[in-house]
């Protein structure tokens, strides 16, 4: 039997309207939610998920502005920026579009936004704080992915789940949040050996390596519920995951596509930070 797909698009929808309604609460306080975005260099996918990023808040009423600049911008310029922004109480928000252009330092970059602003939660701060099972901005993506789960209703308590991937924005974040809800959680990356045993008893399996269709189906458990993160650009200019969706979908229970899966999820969290972070600052 075919794997239920989620549907990430209509949960995403309904995340922004849930947000909409704290929305009108700020307004009757005459707040209203505002993100800065920092671009540098000029990354056409980073332009894309800008361009998505603007929208959603154009959709839900949340102020923004976009900081652009070219990809020889000093560092100090940058931090100068974040500065700005952490002080300016029209500012809620505060996202670095990554990757950052290879002369700057992303650590000292992320570390200047101000925890309080810190929709991304990719502020040391916040990553401690979330390891350490301490209330904090979460990932945007980890976070969209475990709203997902928790939509679906996928039992993750004793049940073993495997997240392909470690990095600092996907992989070991999630990995974190599905241990805080009592998953027997295990990591693997590129310097795995033969990742298709470990997958193979995946109770939830989340590939986030950005390697298109790395996951086939002879490496999924039946019945398992797969979330696909990758977001691969194939030679034909066409997107895939990093799970091979027509396949995977025999054997699965619950599959994520690409697109219309994690990425509208990741937008929603951002903008569902935001509005946190304006209810925060403004102790509303
Ligand atoms: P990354 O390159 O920082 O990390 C990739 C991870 O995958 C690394 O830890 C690496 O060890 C591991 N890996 C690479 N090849 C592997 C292999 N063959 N087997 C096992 N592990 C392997 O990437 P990232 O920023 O974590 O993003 C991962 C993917 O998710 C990318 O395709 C990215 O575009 C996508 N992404 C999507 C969203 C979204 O909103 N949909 C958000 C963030 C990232």
């Amino acid at each position: 039997m075919s794997a239920k797909i989620i549907d990430g698009k209509s949960l995403a929808a309904t995340v922004r309207e849930s947000v909409a309604q704290t929305i009108e609460t700020l307004a009757a306080h005459g707040v209203r939610p505002g993100l800065a975005v920092i671009l540098a260099g000029d990354n056409p996918a980073s332009r894309i998920y800008v361009r998505n990023k603007v929208r959603a808040c154009e959709q839900t009423g949340v102020r923004w502005e976009l900081h652009e600049y070219a990809h020889d911008v000093p560092e100090a310029t940058l931090l100068e920026r974040i500065e700005g922004l952490n002080r300016d109480p029209a500012v809620h928000g505060i996202l670095v579009q990554l990757p950052l252009p290879r002369q700057i330092d992303v650590s000292h970059v992320l570390d200047a936004v101000s925890p309080a602003k810190d929709v991304d939660g990719f502020h040391l701060e916040s990553l401690g704080a979330l390891a350490a099972g301490r209330p904090g901005f979460v990932p945007c993506t980890p976070a969209g992915i475990m709203r997902m789960l928790e939509h679906e209703r996928v039992p993750l308590a004793g049940r073993h789940a495997v997240v392909v991937g470690r990095s600092n924005v996907v992989g070991k974040p999630l990995a974190l949040l599905l241990l805080q809800k009592d998953a027997t959680v295990t990591i693997c990356h590129s310097k795995t050996p033969a990742l298709a045993q470990t997958t193979r008893h995946a109770d939830v399996l989340v590939a986030a390596a950005g390697r298109a269709r790395l996951i086939t189906a002879d490496m999924v458990k039946p019945g398992a519920c797969v979330i696909d993160v990758g977001t691969n650009r194939l030679p034909d200019g066409k997107l895939a995951g990093d799970v091979d969706f027509e396949a995977v979908r025999e054997v699965a229970g619950l599959i994520s596509p690409v697109p219309g899966g994690v990425g509208p999820m990741t937008v929603a969290m951002l903008i569902a930070n935001t509005v946190r972070s304006a209810m925060q600052i403004h102790a509303i």
